[in-house]
């Protein structure tokens, strides 16, 4: 059976433009770039989500679309928070979403040396000091949004004393939060970011990337300007709420003297029924309410990936959402779709029973089993055909029977007939119940002449149902997931999030009924199971058969308003 390659795969050229890639177009056509340079800048203290992979698909994409580069730089400034294992998933997620960054892989913390000297050149020049007050007083003198601070006595050192007093940081002389250097800019400044920021700290830690050669760490805010002005980057894109922070990054370079790239803020991605803070997804993790960062419930892009998602869902649910000026939220639905759409076209097509309930064909011989020839896909004859075998025993879903159907139920119920897709016409003659009352078999006879599924007369079938020969049958397990939320928003005005955690979110089948082909499965692929979704080998059991997650259901069940499966 073939299946759907979820893997390598190369990007399609976006059509979209989006008030970025205009502002690209004209720096390139009127001369103010040669070339398009932009980087992606995560820090590593978490996993990538779908968030950040609109930030990639952005960046990456116009220097894609535009003959440029794209860096991938780990922004890793906070020793105390980040990982090596997670700078490990970033590389390998951006990858996964079909995107290379050659040889431009750079760390902040690289440039540490180059960040320490460029802070004894603020202090030589008067514009950095040497702080001594605690991070609480620190706090109570920067004042409020409609109150000035107040200066810091330490603002009047001399610079002399002040680069003394720094280098005996990078020493190691002080004790962590003995004291910071801090920019001296404005303490009435109504940006509260120029209030004499704060731009290196003391802590003994060692860093997953620069090792244990510092003592004092760089704030992000020290490092991430002069970081893409060290890489040539022309536009230094990023999310809104950086806006605050573009005239701090000029006052540093500028009173460095060093080439300043041009910022501009989008906005990032809201997405309903998740939570997308690192801070967030990490205490999820923590607290076991998920498996890890890859849960297939979990926005991000390993959880994603191993849900069944396809790198092309992921960009293409990118490209549509556009890259705006102001914040607003995307339905969860939207992505939802984006999976759908796209595993439409590529996942095999194939029959899966999860509750099943045995049909008993009393007239079809004995020992008997036919094969019969079922198409991959619908509309793609490329992907070829199957053999699914059929017996006297099959199994369908239990769902596809009621003893007292409601108008409009074309499915099977007593005295009516449905088709069993791909084989015959079968009408049920009666039901077995156990001493509860509980259905536990259903009676059939078959029309022989119907092989195929149509019947020789013309008379009409209204329903057709999906079902897997019991004999023949793999019995496997199937995670049926779900929205890790009950509720569009869960940390809205910062409610406690985790209360809304959505109890069904997982439900797992421990002996669904797949047809054979399924047996062979390989991890990683997808299929469609016929009537009820798509579903993703996420992993294998211990005797070998495929583990299948459920990626999405054919339709939005939420839209409706209620939740089906
Ligand atoms: P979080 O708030 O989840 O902790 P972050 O912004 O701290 O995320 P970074 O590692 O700093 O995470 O992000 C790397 C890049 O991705 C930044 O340029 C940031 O602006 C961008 N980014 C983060 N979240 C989103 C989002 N929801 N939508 C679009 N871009 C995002
Ligand atoms: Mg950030």
């Amino acid at each position: 059976m073939e299946s759907a390659n979820s893997t390598a795969s190369t990007p399609e050229t976006a059509a979209t433009s989006n008030f970025i890639r205009t502002i690209v177009e004209e720096d390139l056509k009127n001369g103010k770039h040669k070339t398009v340079v932009t980087r992606f800048p995560p820090e590593p203290n978490g996993y990538l989500h779908i968030g950040h992979a609109k930030s990639i698909c952005l960046n990456f994409g116009l220097a894609r679309d535009f003959g440029g580069r794209c860096h991938l730089r780990f922004d890793d400034t906070n020793p105390a928070k980040e990982e090596v294992e997670y700078a490990e998933a970033i590389k390998d997620n951006v990858r996964w979403l079909g995107f290379d960054w050659g040889e431009h892989l750079h760390y902040a913390s690289d440039y540490f040396e180059q960040l320490y000297q460029w802070a004894e050149q603020l202090i030589r020049q008067g514009d950095a000091y040497v702080e001594d007050l605690s991070a609480e007083e620190i706090r109570a003198y920067r004042g409020t949004l409609t109150e000035p601070g107040k200066e810091s006595p330490c603002r009047s050192r001399t610079s002399e004393d002040n680069l003394a007093l720094f280098r005996r940081m990078r020493a190691g002389e002080f004790a962590d939060g003995a004291k910071v250097l801090r920019a001296k800019i404005d303490m009435a400044s109504p940006n509260l970011n120029l209030r004499d920021p704060v731009m290196y700290r003391i802590l003994h830690a060692p860093h997953p990337h620069a090792g244990d050669k510092w003592c004092i760490y760089p704030m992000y805010d020290f490092a991430h300007g002069q970081s893409d002005s060290i890489e040539g980057i022309t536009h230094s894109i990023c999310t809104l709420e950086f806006a605050d922070h573009r005239p701090l990054y000029k006052w540093f370079l500028e009173r460095l003297g060093i080439y300043q790239p041009h910022q501009y803020e989008f906005a990032r991605l809201n997405l309903t029924y998740t939570v997308m803070s690192k801070r967030k997804l990490l205490q999820l993790v923590q607290d076991g309410d998920v498996s890890g960062w890859d849960d297939p419930r979990m926005p991000t892009l390993s959880g994603l990936r191993k849900r069944g998602y396809t790198p092309e869902s992921v960009r293409n649910f990118c490209e549509q959402i556009g890259v705006g000026k102001s914040d607003s939220w995307i339905d969860m639905s939207i992505l939802e779709e984006a999976v759908r759409n796209d595993l439409n076209v590529r996942a095999p097509r194939a029959m899966a029973v999860l509750r099943p309930l045995k049909v008993v064909i009393d007239n079809y011989p004995e020992g008997l089993t036919e094969e019969f020839e079922a198409a991959n896909h619908p509309n793609d004859p490329a992907m070829g055909t199957r053999k699914v075998p059929f017996a006297r025993e099959v199994y369908i879903e239990r769902d596809d029977f009621l003893e007292e159907p409601p108008k409009g139920f074309f499915r099977l119920s007593p005295g009516r007939e449905v088709r069993l897709r791909y084989a015959y016409i079968v009408k049920c003659e009666s039901v077995v119940k156990d001493a509860a009352g509980n259905i536990v078999e259903v009676r059939c006879s078959y029309d022989p002449a119907s092989r195929g599924g149509s019947a020789p007369d013309g008379r009409k079938i209204k329903g057709t149902i999906h079902w897997v020969s019991a004999r023949h049958a793999v019995k496997a397990e199937v995670r049926l997931y779900d929205r890790l939320f009950t509720v569009p928003n869960p940390d809205k005005g910062g409610q406690d999030f985790k209360a809304f955690i959505n109890q069904d979110s997982l439900r797992i089948v421990e002996d669904a009924c797949l047809e054979p082909a399924l047996a062979k499965a390989a991890s990683g692929s997808s299929y469609q199971f016929e009537r009820q979704g798509y579903f993703h080998v996420g992993s294998t059991s211990a005797d070998g058969t495929p583990v299948f997650n459920r990626t999405a259901t054919l339709r939005d069940s939420w839209g409706s308003g209620g939740k089906k499966e």
